[in-house]
């Protein structure tokens, strides 16, 4: 099997006791790290591929636990708008007009920016064409969980997802099969609910039943906004997360995307169920909602960071959402030492996997884990000088400092170069594509300014 020996790094491990190897060496044989810290020569192979790392940062990949691969030839639809409109008007029809090759597009010009961003995992939180999306993440190389939205009421829409709620179940079963394990286990695949507005009670208790047979997750947007609470105290009594614990479904499998409008006792249920959480700051602020993260660390819940689609955030960008995170927090509690820059690297990493269910294998460097990893640059105008590497990596530094990556033993990027499919043909794709679903889907953008024509 072939080797990689990436040497003398600054080897951020994340594993159980946080060690941070100084002039480091990893050793990689097929997908797995077999050796880290000082690897001694004789088990290196004679042909194996040697990558000097002096002066550079080495990560375990970020983990960005709530994507929309399909949504990303929807950035810039959804700016400035109130959430029913950017739903309504822009989300939806750009949605419900995309064909396979369209979500194929999207995946392949989303997946560039997580890997330029320094991510070699996600967790997608519900697309319509799992097949298009499942053949990106194996061409591009990346590890991710797929989703199909599902939704089996609700109103305003598109005729197209009329689905009956044995349809949503029928069709996500046949995505897991089809899907799960593919690409030597780079994908799998989980169940969605899309939020409490569009789903059923028999499709949330369902869902359940089936990801517990299955063995997999739940990936569902909770308690985005306030209207969402009231909703649910209207239709069903309770708000979503009372409702949700009533039916049974709040348990270690379950990751709560967003999940801002907590109170104290559900913020208790979280941590009683092992509820997983996936914090997504920018799309929060859009809405204009501050997540209770400190309050569920301090309880002990597992909270990991995510960007969400590019119509909700723009950039999907972990190192960015790193920052902001950090930032929030702060901001809100008064409190320069609420959420430091550790704490910060271990929801982009180990919690992040923790989130996905995959920490036996990815989320820290150590041995016999899975070589997902990413070297750093730290020399750039914005970054230096270092006087604290950890801290410089989150306060600093940007996704122009990802020089590589590497998920599953295989490099996905090297010296800022994507190897795995030719981005400038994708990103060219995704501009045609992208007009044309515009078009098709009849969705029209007010000027800002007044225009000329020069
Ligand atoms: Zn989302």
């Amino acid at each position: 099997m072939k080797q990689t020996v990436i040497k003398n790094g600054y080897i951020v491990s994340m594993n159980q006791s946080r060690q941070v190897f100084v002039g480091g060496d990893i050793l990689i044989e097929g997908s797995k790290i077999i050796d880290i810290g000082s690897v001694p020569d004789e088990k290196i192979k004679p042909d194996a591929e040697i990558v000097d790392a002096t002066g550079k940062l080495i990560l375990p990949g970020l983990v960005n636990t709530h994507v929309h691969l399909s949504q990303q030839l929807a950035r810039g639809l959804g700016d400035d708008v109130d959430l029913l409109t950017w739903l309504h008007e822009r989300i939806w029809p750009y949605e419900s007009n995309m064909d396979l090759e369209d979500s194929y597009i999207s995946s392949l010009a989303c997946c560039l920016e997580l890997v330029r961003s320094g991510v070699t995992a996600f967790a997608e939180a519900g697309g319509q064409e799992v097949d298009g999306m499942g053949r990106a993440v194996e061409e591009v190389g990346l590890r991710g969980i797929l989703t199909r939205s599902a939704m089996d009421c609700g109103e305003g829409l598109p005729e197209k997802w009329n689905e009956s709620t044995d349809y949503c179940l029928k069709k996500q079963e046949e995505h897991l099969k089809r899907w799960n394990g593919q690409a030597d286990d780079r994908i799998r695949v989980w169940f969605s609910l899309r939020t409490v507005f569009n789903n059923s009670d028999e499709l949330i208790k369902r869902t359940k039943s089936l990801a517990d047979k299955y063995n997999v997750g739940i990936h569902m947007h909770v308690a985005e906004i306030l209207d969402e609470i009231r909703f649910a105290k209207a239709t069903r009594g309770r708000t979503t997360v009372e409702h949700l614990d009533h039916l049974g479904v709040l348990d270690s499998n379950f990751l709560a995307a967003h999940a801002v409008w907590l109170t104290d006792r559900e913020l208790d249920s979280f941590a009683l169920h092992d509820v997983k959480v996936t914090h997504n700051p920018a799309a929060a602020m859009r809405v204009l909602g501050f997540a209770r993260i400190k309050e569920m660390l301090d309880r002990g819940v597992t909270v990991s960071i995510g960007t969400d689609g590019a119509p909700s955030n723009n950039r999907m960008d972990m190192m960015d959402e790193m920052h902001l995170t950090a930032l929030i927090h702060k901001g809100r509690h008064l409190n320069s030492k609420v959420l430091p820059a550790e704490k910060i690297l271990e929801m982009a990493t180990i919690d992040g996997a923790r989130c996905l269910l995959w920490d036996d294998e990815i989320g820290s460097l150590e041995k016999g884990k899975k070589a997902d990893l990413i070297i750093i640059d730290p020399v750039s105008a914005g970054s230096l000088p270092i006087h604290d590497p950890i801290s410089n990596l989150v306060y600093s530094m940007h996704s122009n400092n990802v020089e590589a990556s590497m998920c599953d033993g295989q490099w996905l990027m090297r010296d800022r170069k994507i190897l795995t499919v030719d981005e400038g043909e994708v990103l060219k794709l995704a501009r045609e594509r992208a007009s044309d679903i515009v078009k098709r889907a009849g969705i029209t953008l007010p000027h800002r300014f007044p225009i000329v024509e020069a």
